[in-house]
This record gives structure tokens, sequence and C-alpha cells, in this order.
């Protein structure tokens, strides 16, 4: 009994939470479009207030995916579709969406990629989210201006993907708690960083779903290092597979 009433308190939290998350980017929205309806913001500064509108409901529309993408993962019957693909020129791919995040910042992306192509096997499509997960984060707790690095390396049978950053770091009592569903923490230096806390979970079950592993290290005010291992596909002219 005590458990079950744990747990529906925890649920409350959970929902308070969110609304509290979807929130405060909602009343930012309305206030900024009713000043401009209103002309209390000069012409001059339309611009800036538009951007910022746009980036608060580009991370509105970023929670809701997290929370829908995480609803079809907790389902048994989620199906993952593997092909074989080259996890360099996804990188690349995902570093373009990131754009707009990384010069709002004026981060700048390094690679440190494999000579070689790197063929793995897997849901590219899971993978791109995986990788735009971690970009996005690496971004939202990089100081302004520094660097963002990611790099792979061809081992035996897998590929190792690392994104690294310059930013804040993750204690080691924060490390155990990343990857649970809802967590997240409260930076009072990065007051815009709205999150669902649900992206490292979403990290974590999709590279479960391909039965790999990710791990963190990470040192307080000096950064974090994200790694995930892919299995290698078949060299080409065999079939698509993992070696
Ligand atoms: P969100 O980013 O939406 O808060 P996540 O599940 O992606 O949720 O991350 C959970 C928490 O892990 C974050 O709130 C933050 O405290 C911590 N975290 C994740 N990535 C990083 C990072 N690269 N640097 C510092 N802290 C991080």
């Amino acid at each position: 009994m005590l458990l079950n009433k744990r747990i529906i308190k925890n649920r409350e939290n959970y929902v308070s939470d969110i609304t509290h998350d979807f929130r405060s980017p909602l009343t930012s929205i309305r206030g900024y479009a009713e000043a401009l309806r209103d002309g209390t913001i000069s012409r001059d500064d339309q611009d800036k207030y538009l951007s910022i509108i746009i980036r608060l409901s580009d991370r509105l529309v970023r929670m809701t995916d997290d929370m829908m993408a995480l609803n079809k993962l907790s389902n048994n019957s989620v199906l993952i579709t593997e092909t074989c693909f080259d996890i360099n020129a996804l990188i690349s791919e995902s570093i373009n969406l990131e754009e707009l995040n990384t010069s709002a910042k004026r981060i700048t992306v390094r690679t440190f990629l494999s000579e070689e192509a790197a063929m793995v096997y897997a849901d590219s499509v899971k993978i791109q989210r995986v990788l735009m997960n971690l970009i996005d984060n690496a971004v939202k707790f990089s100081f302004d201006g520094s660097n963002v690095d990611i790099s792979t390396a061809l081992q035996d049978d897998h590929v190792l993907v690392s994104v690294r950053d310059y930013g804040i770091g993750i204690s080691e009592k924060q490390r155990a708690r990343i990857f649970d569903r809802y967590y997240k923490t409260e930076h009072a230096s990065l007051p815009a960083t709205y999150g669902s806390g649900l992206g490292l979970s979403i990290v974590k079950e999709i590279l479960e779903l391909h039965h790999q592993t990710i791990t963190v290290s990470s040192e307080e005010g000096k950064g974090s290092i994200f790694s995930f291992t892919l299995p290698k596909a078949r060299q080409a002219g065999q079939p698509c597979q993992a070696t």
C-alpha cells in the first residue's frame, strides 16, 4: 500500500513538473506576441522577439516529440528497422540540423571521424535521435563560444561514437540518475534550458533495443563525454547485416 501511494505521488510530481515545463515557454510566447501586437516592442526589435518566439516554439515541439518517442518505446511492439549505413555521414547530417542551436551559442562542432567509412548495422532514424539528443545536451550545457567534439573509432566488431563538451559537467551523484525518466537538473546559470528530462532515457532505451551500451565520464566545470557503441556492418558486397 505504502509503495502504491509513493508511485502515485511520484506520478503527480511528474505531471506538475511537465506542466511547469510547458507553461513557462508558453507564457513567454504569449507575452512577446501580445507585446508585438500592441506595439510595445519597437519595429527595430521585432525580428529579435520573433526569433525568440520561434526558438521557444521549437523547444516545445522537441519536448512533445520526446514524450511521444518515449511512449512508443515503452510500448513493447516497437519495431526497429536495421540497415547498413555510414555513421560518419549521419553525424555530419545531424550537426547540420543542430546549426540553429550551435550558432545561437557560438559553439563550434569539431569532428574527429574515422578515415574509412564507419559502416554500422542499426536503425538510422532512431540512431539519429540518439545523436541529436546528445548533441542538443552538449550544446545546452556548454559555455558560450566553446567547442563540442564528435568522434568515431573503428573497433573489432563495433564503432565507438563519442560526443564531448567542455561545459558545466555532471557530478557523481547526478551521473547516477541522468538516464532516469524525467530526471533533470535546474541550473541557475542556464535559465533558458527548458528540457523534458526525457532525452537521455530515450537515448538509453534506443541503445538497449540495439543491445548496445552508453557510458558517461565527466568532471564538474570541465565537461562531459558520452560514448556509445554500434555493431559494425559487414564489408561492402556482402549481405547487409552485423559482422
Ligand atoms: P533534459 O536535457 O531535457 O533536462 P536529459 O534526459 O537529456 O533531459 O538530461 C537529464 C539531465 O542530465 C539534464 O537535466 C542535465 O542535468 C544532465 N545532462 C545531460 N547531458 C549533459 C551534459 N552534456 N552536460 C551536463 N549535464 C548534462
